[in-house]
């Protein structure tokens, strides 16, 4: 993803942003897919291009430290092993988080992802990073809901489906296509239905409705109907 200038404008009470590019656009490109040459559907993120924070970098190496654990590879080389991968995954953008760093908080997520994407992917069990993991980051609850993990204490998990609607609303009713979830263990899946989320959210400090998830998603985890409603 390329970096933007971005200008805000208001005008006539509807907000617009608008981006210098660096290149000029594939115009042709752009109609084949939208129809148009001139109006057309973009992302937008905010970056956030304040310089790495100490605690991002903690996690990094909290998490790399874990890897060791497992797998007895040294932190030096598995560094470097995560530096190339985010280089060849940004094509060519070179990442740091030492104390002198260049690379912005939005660099060092998507570095941390990398990190958090492969310890998942090999089930490699977090235990100094635990405590430093970003609950309230959707990307690792959505992990966690991926790979059934729970996202309080990383036991096997089950999907807890959050209700939102509130009580008393005829279910049927209810949007279908999105879905509020949560990956919890027996343990905390009983503690959030005895305690109740608003309890449970300011105890672990995860967000009060979890993730929201639509049917395209949920399908590409495999959960669709495999979680129930309670
Ligand atoms: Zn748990
Ligand atoms: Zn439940």
């Amino acid at each position: 993803m390329e970096l933007l200038p971005t200008k805000l404008i208001e005008k006539d009470g509807e907000w617009y942003q608008v981006q210098k590019l660096i290149h000029k656009p594939n115009l042709d490109h752009v109609e084949t897919v939208s129809g148009s040459a001139d109006e057309y559907y973009t992302y937008s993120e905010l970056a956030d291009t304040r310089k790495a924070r100490p605690q991002q970098r903690r996690l990094f190496f909290a998490l790399l430290s874990d890897i060791y654990t497992w797998s007895g590879m040294p932190t030096d080389f598995l560094k470097n092993l995560f530096y190339l991968q985010y280089e060849s995954y940004t094509f060519g953008k070179q990442i740091s988080l030492s104390d002198t760093t260049e690379s912005s908080v939005s660099d060092a997520n998507r570095l941390l992802d990398l990190v958090i994407d492969f310890m998942f992917e090999w089930h490699v069990p977090f235990k100094e990073g635990y405590k430093l993991l970003p609950r309230e980051q959707e990307y690792y609850l959505f992990q966690c809901c991926r790979h059934r993990v729970c996202m309080i204490c990383g036991n096997r998990a089950d999907i807890h489906h959050v209700d939102v609607i509130g009580a008393g609303l005829n279910r049927t009713h209810v949007d279908h296509t999105k879905r509020h979830v949560m990956a919890l263990c027996r343990v905390h899946h009983s503690e959030i239905e005895q305690i109740g989320s608003v309890a449970f959210s300011a105890k672990y400090h995860v967000p009060v409705d979890g993730i929201k998830l639509d049917k395209e998603t949920l399908k590409r985890i495999g959960l669709k109907g495999k979680y129930s409603s309670d």
